[in-house]
């Protein structure tokens, strides 16, 4: 049974000792064989995606927890999600994450028509949603999006492109950030619902990456969409993108947490195992220095992650400083917590397949997307700033 963040920590209640502890089983025996990232073409995910709706894990993600405030979610429950996927496969985090991130919108901004529409067919897996944000001369910088919605008979036209986004091609339901014509800034972009079968969208390239995503990137030629597609009010669309990132930077950071515990748990394996000067390396101070710093750092970021999470579900307004806090450390720690892992594997370690080397590339990913981490620090320094 593989190690995760003590559900005992003050942060929990016992509903999320009771819950962790079903999921890692249920993990065990349904995912074990997506360890791998083979399937890269996004069916395995979408076969992970379908199975953990078939038993009902993806449901409680997206409504209100009846012991929260205020038709909050459980975030605390979603981060234990990722940390106890991540921990056994990134294959399996991505394919629960992405489409996540997807739902969220429209299960915090969305009509009722809207949630009865997308919200109970996606907990049942019946359709994949993406999240479609960034732009190739729009990252960091979502307020210089340019592709646009303009008002057209009883809806709008969308035109424009939107790059790296997860699950191009595969989804069925795109929620699309662009500018409603005439507007400029933030303060000028709106959020829609498009379907994956709408003839406007294309995907216009796949993009191979290192992690197990898969990617691409989509054209919007004259996309007519009907007014029930805008998603809130009509120029609200930065502060949903902003919102719905907000919550999954700690679920970010959980997912880090579980590559972090995976590899030190291979990491302290490895080192009873292997043999040099006539004793486990484990003996030698030099890998026990190794140890110790994974051992501090993993469990700084999972105070952290939880922290932000907990913050949300007892209330907070926001939760922008915790969350960019969370994601910023998770994911640097679990960079260098993997690379250390990997080097006390030594030649081992960058073996193609082999838990070490697959985790050296899935982790690298995480401090670039959901805001790199410089954008983290600008995030914490304008909170800081703000008093
Ligand atoms: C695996 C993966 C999955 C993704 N999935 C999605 C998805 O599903 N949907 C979606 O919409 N997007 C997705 N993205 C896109 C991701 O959110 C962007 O890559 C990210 O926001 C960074 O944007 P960029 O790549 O354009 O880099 P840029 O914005 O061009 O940044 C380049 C570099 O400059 C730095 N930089 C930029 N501005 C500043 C500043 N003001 N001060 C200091 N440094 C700065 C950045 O930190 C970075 O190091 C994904 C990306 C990856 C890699």
């Amino acid at each position: 049974m593989p190690t995760i963040t003590p559900t005992e920590w003050p942060f929990f209640e016992p509903r999320h000792r009771l819950f962790a502890k079903d999921f890692r089983s249920w993990v065990a025996a349904h995912l074990g064989h997506f360890e791998s990232d083979e399937g890269g073409d996004g069916q395995a995910a979408r076969e992970i995606f379908r199975l953990l709706a078939a038993d009902g894990w993806l449901g409680p993600t997206v409504a209100p927890d009846p012991g929260g405030p205020d038709q909050r979610m459980d975030l605390r429950r979603v981060c234990l999600m990722r940390e106890i996927l991540a921990y056994s496969s990134a294959m399996a985090d991505v394919a629960f994450s992405e489409p996540w991130l997807a739902a969220l919108p429209i299960a915090l901004y969305g009509s009722q028509e809207q949630k009865r529409k997308h919200i109970e067919p996606y907990s049942r897996a019946e359709f994949l949603p993406a999240f479609a944000l960034s732009e190739p001369e729009a990252g960091s910088d979502a307020a210089a999006i340019a592709a646009t919605a303009t008002p057209s008979g009883a809806g709008f036209v969308l035109n424009g492109r939107k790059t790296w986004i997860s699950n191009s091609g595969l989804a069925d339901l795109y929620v699309v950030f662009v500018r409603l014509a005439g507007e400029e800034g933030a303060q000028g972009l709106s959020a829609f619902l498009v379907a994956g079968a709408n003839s406007g969208v294309t995907l216009e390239k796949r993009l191979r990456v290192l992690p197990p995503h898969t990617l691409g990137t989509l054209r919007f030629d004259d996309c007519f969409v009907e007014a029930t597609a805008l998603l809130g009010r009509p120029v609200q669309g930065f502060e949903i993108a902003m919102r719905a990132l907000e919550l999954f930077r700690p679920t970010v950071g959980a997912a880090c947490l579980g590559f972090a515990r995976r590899a030190m748990d291979e990491a302290l394996q490895r080192s009873c195992e292997r043999t040099t000067f006539r004793k486990p390396i484990a003996q030698h101070q030099l890998i026990q220095e190794k140890l110790a710093d994974m051992a501090v750092k993993t469990d700084a970021a999972a105070l952290l992650v939880y922290r932000a999470a907990w913050a949300h579900d007892r209330g907070s307004p926001s939760i922008g400083r915790e969350a960019s806090i969370a994601k910023l450390y998770a994911s640097e720690i679990a960079q260098e917590v993997v690379d250390q892992a990997l080097q006390i594997f030594g030649g081992l370690g960058v073996v193609e397949g082999t838990t070490v080397e697959r985790l050296y590339r899935h982790v690298r990913a995480f401090r670039i997307f959901d805001g790199t981490s410089e954008i983290q620090k600008l995030v914490i320094a304008k909170h800081l700033l703000k008093g």
